[in-house]
C-alpha cells in the first residue's frame, strides 16, 4: 500500500491519474528491460522476439527476469539492465546533439552507470566524463564502465563542488539528481519506508546545489540535463523555476509522439517543460526528466596545458602485435600503464586530472614488466579489436567457474596469456602454464552466487 501522506502529496502533480497510478502499484507488476552494448555480440537477444523500447533503440523489454549475475554476458558487457524510462534519455541526446556526437559531457551523479553506459554508446567518438561522489559507489561505477568497454569515459570521484572552476567546459551535464525515490516504489518497497515530506524537501535543497555547483562548468550554450526518480513537483517542476529565477536559460521543448503517452508537463512560475512517467501509462516506472540550455557564459578558465609520455619503442613494438587501434584513438602513458582514448581528448585528461581525482581514464592496454608486455583486464573486456592473441571460448559452465576465480577445467593447446570468451566477447585473460591455468580474473568483481 502507498503511504496517505504520499498519495495526497502528489495528487496535484501535472498528468497523475491517482486512481489508475494506485492500481498499477497493487497490481506489482514486474517489467524488466535491458540496453544492448552496440559495440559488442548482442545476438543472443536478436533471435528472441523481444519488445523493443519505443525511446531508444538499444533498449528491450524481457519477457521474463532472467538471473543476471549467472548470465556471463552480463559480466562481458553485452547489456547494462536499465529502467525503461531512464532510457529516454537517448531520444534526448539524439534531439538535441544529432550526429554530432564528438562532444564533451559530463554525467554528474553516474553511479551506478545506467545513464553514463547509454551516454558512451551516444558519444562514441566524444568524451564522457562520470563522476559520483561516494568512494564505494564510485568503485562500482569504474567497474560497470570497464565492462561496458568503450574507450572515451573518464570516471572520476568528486563532490560537485569541484567542478565549478572548470569553467565554460561541457557541451552538456547530466543532474541525474539523488532524489526522495518515489517514482521506483513499485521496485524498492526500502524506497516507500524511507519516503517522508521532510526528505523531499531536504532533496530539492541539495538538488539545487548540485546545480549551483555545477552550473560554471557548463558551456554558454550548452545544456543541462536534470532527471529525478521522484513524482515530487518540488524535485521536478519547482526545480526548473529554480534555475531560471537563478541563471540565464531557455526551456528545451523534446518532441515526443503521443503513442508514448509520456505527459508534458510545465513550470507554475516559467512554464518550463518536463517530461513525466507515470507507470501506469508507459512501461517502465516514474521518472521526471527536463533539459535547460545555459544562455551565459561564466568566463572561461585558462587551462595549464600538460603532455602525457608516449609508449617508448619497444612498448610501441608489442602494442602492435596485440591491438589494431583505429586512427582515432590516441596512446599515451599514465604511471607506467599504456592506456587509450579518443585523441581529440587527451587534452582533456591532463586538464581534469588538474581539478579532480581522475579514478579511469579511457581503456588501460597494458604494462611492460621486465621483458613482458603484460595486457590489462580493461583490454580484455574493451571494444578495441585485438590481434595475434590466443582466444578460448567457455561454455556456460566454464564461463561461471571462471568469473567466480575458481579454477577451470579446459584443455588448450595454447601456452601463456589467453583471452578466455562467452558468445566471442572477451571475459578476461588466464594464464595457461604447463600444468595448469591461472585464472587472472579481477578478485573484487568475482561472483559469489552459485
Ligand atoms: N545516474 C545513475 C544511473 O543512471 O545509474 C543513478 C544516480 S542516483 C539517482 C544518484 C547518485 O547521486 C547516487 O549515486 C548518489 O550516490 C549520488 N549522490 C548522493 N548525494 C550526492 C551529492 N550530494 N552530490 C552529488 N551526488 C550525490
Amino acid at each position: 500500500m502507498l503511504p496517505e501522506k504520499f498519495l495526497s502529496s502528489i495528487k496535484n502533480v501535472q498528468g497523475l491519474d491517482i486512481k489508475s497510478f494506485e492500481a498499477t502499484h497493487l497490481a506489482q507488476e514486474q517489467i524488466t528491460s535491458i540496453r544492448k552494448n552496440p559495440f559488442k555480440n548482442t545476438t543472443v537477444f536478436s533471435e528472441k522476439n523481444n519488445e523493443q523500447v519505443p525511446w531508444c533503440k538499444h533498449g528491450i523489454y524481457l519477457s521474463e527476469r532472467p538471473s543476471f549475475t549467472l548470465d556471463p554476458n552480463f559480466h562481458a558487457g553485452t547489456y547494462y539492465v536499465q529502467e525503461a524510462s531512464s532510457m529516454f534519455l537517448w531520444h534526448i541526446v539524439q534531439q538535441i546533439f544529432g550526429d554530432d556526437t564528438q562532444k564533451k559531457i559530463l554525467d554528474t551523479c553516474a553511479a551506478p552507470g545506467g545513464k553514463s553506459t547509454l551516454l558512451a554508446s551516444y558519444f562514441f567518438d566524444g568524451l564522457v566524463v562520470s563522476n559520483e561522489v561516494i568512494k564505494q559507489r564510485a568503485n562500482i561505477l569504474a567497474e560497470n564502465i570497464t565492462k561496458w568497454g568503450t574507450t572515451n569515459c573518464i570516471v572520476t570521484n568528486n563532490d560537485p563542488k569541484q567542478f565549478a572552476p572548470i569553467k565554460n567546459y561541457f557541451d552538456a551535464v547530466l543532474i541525474d539528481a539523488p532524489c526522495s525515490g518515489s517514482g521506483m516504489f513499485r521496485k524498492d518497497i526500502t524506497a516507500i519506508e524511507e519516503w517522508s515530506l521532510e526528505n523531499v524537501s531536504l532533496c530539492s535543497q541539495r538538488q539545487q546545489r548540485i546545480i549551483a555547483d555545477i552550473w560554471p562548468s557548463i558551456q554558454e550554450n550548452g545544456f543541462l540535463i536534470y532527471s529525478t526518480c521522484s513524482y515530487a513537483a518540488e524535485e521536478n517542476e519547482d526545480i526548473l523555476d529554480w534555475i531560471y529565477n537563478n541563471f540565464s536559460v531557455e526551456s528545451i521543448k523534446i518532441n515526443v509522439p503521443d503513442s508514448w503517452h509520456i505527459v508534458t508537463s510545465q513550470s507554475n512560475q516559467h512554464k518550463a517543460f518536463g517530461y513525466r512517467f507515470y507507470p501506469d501509462k508507459i512501461k517502465g516506472e516514474g521518472f521526471f526528466i527536463a533539459v535547460m540550455q545555459k544562455k551565459e557564459s561564466a568566463g572561461k578558465t585558462k587551462f595549464k596545458l600538460n603532455n602525457f609520455q608516449l609508449p617508448t619503442k619497444q612498448e610501441q613494438a608489442f602494442l602492435q602485435e596485440l591491438v589494431q587501434l583505429p586512427n582515432t584513438l590516441t596512446l599515451f602513458k599514465h604511471h607506467n600503464e599504456i592506456k587509450t582514448i579518443q585523441a581529440n581528448f587527451l587534452q582533456d585528461v591532463a586538464i581534469l586530472s588538474q581539478y579532480l581525482y581522475i579514478k579511469k581514464a579511457g581503456t588501460i592496454i597494458g604494462e611492460l614488466k621486465g621483458k613482458n608486455f603484460v595486457p590489462h583486464h580493461e583490454l580484455a573486456v574493451s571494444i578495441l579489436r585485438l590481434s595475434n592473441i590466443a582466444t578460448l571460448e567457455l561454455s556456460l559452465d566454464e564461463a561461471l567457474q571462471y568469473l567466480r576465480k575458481k579454477e577451470i577445467n579446459t584443455t588448450t593447446n595454447h601456452k601463456g596469456m589467453v583471452l578466455v570468451t562467452y558468445f566471442g566477447v572477451g571475459l578476461g585473460w588466464i594464464k595457461v602454464l604447463d600444468n595448469r591455468i591461472n585464472n587472472y580474473y579481477p578478485s573484487e568483481w568475482r561472483i559469489l552466487k552459485n
